[in-house]
Order: C-alpha cells, then structure tokens, then sequence
C-alpha cells in the first residue's frame, strides 16, 4: 500500500489543532501490534471550544443557508470523499485492521451517503393541515442546532458519515467523536469535508477517550441532541445523562442477531454465505447473524457445509486485496473473545471450527462454529462482537420464535424460506428492527436502520434520519 498522511491533531473550527492539554494517545496497528501514530486526545476544553464554535457557526450561516447551497456544499463533500477515497480505505485498515477491499467499499458507502443526503435536502417537507377551526395550518421541520455525534470502532468512516451527512442535510452543525481506537478516518472526514466547502464549526471532530469526554459532551448545555452507535450500556449511560435536559438521542446499540433457515430453502445458498453474515468485519458487527437455527430436516448436511464455507475464509493481513477477515480490534477485544470460548468449553459446547490464534503476531482469532450450545449460556445469549457463532436445530416454527424472541436484543436477522406466507408471517413475528428475507443484508443507505428492545431507538440512514434530527415545528395562520 502507499504510504498515506496520518491526522494526528483534533479538527476544529475548520482546522487540525491540538488538544489543549496537550496530551497524545497513542495508536497500534492490529495486525502488527505495533504503534504507529500518536493523536492528539480532548478534554472537556476542547469540548467547550467544539460546541461553542459549532453553536456559533450554526447562529451565523448554516441555519439560514438555502437548500440549494447546502446541496451544492454536501455534493461537493461526496466528491471530496470518493477523490480520497483510497487513502480512507488505507486508514481504516491501519487502524482497525479492517480488510482493504472491504474499507474501500465503506469508503464508497460514505461517499454514497452524502450524494443521497445532498440530494434528499429538497425532500424534507411538511404538511398542510386542514384544521377545524379554518385558517390555514402548516407543519416545518427545522434544525435542533447542534448536534453530537458518538460512533464506534466496527464501522468508523461509514457510520461517522450516516450521522454526519442527514444532521447536516437537515440544517444542524455536528461535533463528532469518533472511539480513542478508531480517529483517523473520522479526523479524514472533517478536513475533507471543510476542505469541501462546508464552513468552519459546521463538523468538528473530537478524538479523545468516551471515559475522558463523553459526560462533557453528551452533558452539554448547547448541546441538543445525542446521535450514539456503539454498546447497551453506554448507550444506556447517555440516555440517562440526556434526560436531565430531556435533549433528544438516537441510540444504535448491540444486537445478537437471528439467522433462521427453513427446511424448504436454497438452504445449500443459505449455509455456503451464511459464515460471512457473522464473521464478517471479524464478527465485530452488529447485525452479525450470531445465533444460527436450522430446521431439524437438514441440521446434518446445514452444518457440513456452513463448517467447510466457514474453513475457506482467508483470515490474514488485511492490507492484502484478498483477505476476508483481518485481526479483532485489539488485545483487548481478543481477550473478551476468548472469554466467552473459555465458558463454551467448560459447559461442554461442541467446537466445530476455529477458535484458536492462527499467527504469532496479529490480534487474529480463527473463526470459531460452536454446536450444543445451551440457551442460558453466555455464548448463546450475548453479544460476543467477534468471530464466534452458535448454531443450533429446531422442530416447531413457535418455540423457534420464542427462542429467537428471547433475546433482549433486536437489531437485525435473515430468514431463509421459499414459502411466501411462512417468510411473512415469521418476518413480522421477529422483534427487530430490520430483517432480510433470502439476504444477508442490513443496510440499504436510502431505508431506515436501527433496533427494537436493548438495540436502540430512532433510526439512522434513509429519510427516517433526517426526520430524527429535526423538530417538528406546527404554525397556525388566521384567516
Ligand atoms: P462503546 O459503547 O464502548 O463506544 C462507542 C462510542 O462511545 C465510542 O466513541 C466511545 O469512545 C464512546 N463512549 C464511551 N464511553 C462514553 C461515555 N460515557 N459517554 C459518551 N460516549 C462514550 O462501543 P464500541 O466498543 O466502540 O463498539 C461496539 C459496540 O457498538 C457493540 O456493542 C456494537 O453492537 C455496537 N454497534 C452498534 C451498531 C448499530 O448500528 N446498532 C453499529 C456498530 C456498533
């Protein structure tokens, strides 16, 4: 790969700077384990300078900028992002180990989100009403102001951009903080995009620890809504703080998604790409298909294949283009994998594959298919967000539900049928906020993506986002 040009300050009011304390955190290639770059991390100064600016930005210009120049600006940012695109991709991967053909097509998949969101500015309407009283009655959907942008490592650049592009479409300015392991794609995305038009204070970015900063943020009083992806408990965390000043949040959480295959099938074409629904991004994904169940019929021939689609994945360097799953994130989020195989063992669940460090060097995990799992134990029940998936059969279409329903969580799922009714009726009996039906797809960037239960509320992408990071404004005008 050629050596890209590394962000190592915060980006504010349109230009990189240090954090005000001066401190520095240092960043380690996954797959290396190596350092490689130190960046700058915020404290709750910089917060303070963050939201003023923002604030300030948002009173002087960008509320009042016409749709048209705001379309004109996100257009420009699009093109920004897909001339760049390639050094996106190389950061993603340097700093979270993910895949290279897998970042450019996220680095695509953000570019793709601000040409939907430039494009869909004209399309937040409001109604008329026809009041009983007469006059005339009509509904605006204005801007919250600004806006606070919380995103995880799994996905940087491309969540970073779903949060950013529809908060900005709709007239707020954005201070977003992306996770301490994951800056660079985020800082990428604020330089660019101010780079692109966009003035100074609309985004900023906040590298620093959600330990160190997150209270200040989501605490403060310019602050007025809280869009947040990453774990239940933090999310939880938020909205907790959030209520004190009933400010609005978005929250997309965990998930320990279903992944049900009926007997009547092309159960061979389920079992064969069902291994990427759930190892894909090493497992460290959401929407990952992690609780498997097969219909009885065909458990035996099901397992065979899924297990040998399973052994094919290329695990290894991810800066090489044929590389399916690189390194988990981190040391760490290797040691919490490894817990929860360390429990599988000791209640006795079947090993069908994987399961063990295929490198010397490298957070690598080989993907791991586990089989009598049982349905108290930790494996079956929580999110793992690592290569890890049980598979289990079952006989009766209601207890299968129940089973699937049983979880706190509700994000994503696939159902693999070829009986129309059964896959709707089955599809509007899973609780979860999205589901694909012969796909293992999650997100379509102009439909609405987000969960039910401990997985969240309101919605990212599609017109649903825009909505989410509006206030509905009702005007009545006498006759
Ligand atoms: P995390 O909750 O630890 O961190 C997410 C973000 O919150 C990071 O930027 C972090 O710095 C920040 N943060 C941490 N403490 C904070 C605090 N007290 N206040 C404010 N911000 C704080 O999650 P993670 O480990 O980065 O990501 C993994 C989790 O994210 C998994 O549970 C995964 O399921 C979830 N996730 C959900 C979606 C979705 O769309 N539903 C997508 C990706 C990841």
């Amino acid at each position: 790969m050629t050596p890209v040009r590394l962000p190592t300050q915060l980006f504010l009011n349109g230009a990189y700077r240090e954090s005000s304390s001066g401190r520095r955190c240092s960043l380690i290639n996954p797959a290396t384990e190596e350092p490689f770059v130190e960046v700058a991390t915020a404290d709750a100064a910089d917060v303070n300078t963050a939201v003023e600016s923002a604030q300030r930005a948002w009173e002087t210009g960008w509320r009042d900028l016409t749709p048209g120049k705001r379309t004109e600006i996100l257009f420009n940012v699009a093109r920004m992002l897909r001339e760049q695109m390639e050094e996106i991709a190389q950061l993603e991967t340097l700093h979270i180990g993910k895949p290279i053909s897998d970042a450019r097509d996220e680095a695509a998949l953000g570019a793709r989100v601000f040409e939907y969101y430039a494009g869909a500015i004209t399309q937040l309407c409001g109604e008329t009403i026809p009041v009983a009283r007469g006059g005339f009655d009509f509904t605006l959907r204005q801007p919250m102001g600004v806006v606070a942008a919380i995103v995880p490592w799994n996905f940087p650049f491309p969540i970073a951009c779903w949060k950013a592009a529809p908060a900005l479409a709709s007239g707020n300015c954005v201070v977003l903080k992306p996770a301490s392991l994951s800056p660079l794609t985020a800082l990428k995305l604020g330089e660019l995009a101010h780079a692109a038009g966009l003035p100074a204070g609309v985004l900023q970015v906040l590298a620093g620890s959600g330990a160190a900063i997150g209270d200040a943020l989501v605490a403060h009083q310019q602050i007025r809504k809280i869009s947040f992806t990453g774990s239940t408990a933090i999310g939880q965390r938020i909205m907790e703080l959030a209520a004190r000043d009933l400010k609005r949040v978005s929250l997309e959480l965990g998930g320990k998604s279903p992944n049900i295959v009926f007997a009547d099938a092309d159960w061979a074409r389920a079992a064969e790409t069902s291994p990427m629904s759930v190892f894909g991004n090493t497992g460290q994904d959401c929407c990952a298909r992690s609780r498997v169940f097969v219909e009885r019929g065909i458990y035996d021939p099901f397992i065979e294949r899924f297990v040998a689609a399973t052994k094919k994945l290329r695990v290894g360097d991810p800066a090489k283009p044929e590389t399916q799953l690189g390194p988990l994130v981190s040391s760490g989020q290797r040691e919490v994998v490894e817990a929860f195989l360390a429990d599988a063992r000791k209640r006795g669940s079947q090993f069908a594959c994987g399961g063990r460090r295929p490198h010397a060097r490298g957070y690598y995990l080989e993907p791991a298919v586990l089989l009598d799992v049982g349905k108290d134990d930790r494996c079956w029940r929580e999110e793992i967000f690592g290569p890890v998936v049980c598979v289990a059969p079952f006989e009766d279409e209601t207890q299968m539900l129940r089973d699937v329903n049983a979880s706190p969580y509700g994000l994503s799922g696939s159902l693999w049928t070829n009986d129309l009714r059964k896959a709707l009726r089955v599809a509007r009996r899973v609780e979860s906020g999205v589901l694909s039906i012969n796909s293992h797809s999650s997100v379509h960037t102009e439909a609405p993506f987000g969960g039910f239960k401990h997985s969240g509320l309101g919605r990212d992408l599609g017109t649903a986002a825009m909505e989410g990071y509006t206030e509905l404004k009702n005007v009545y005008v006498a006759e």
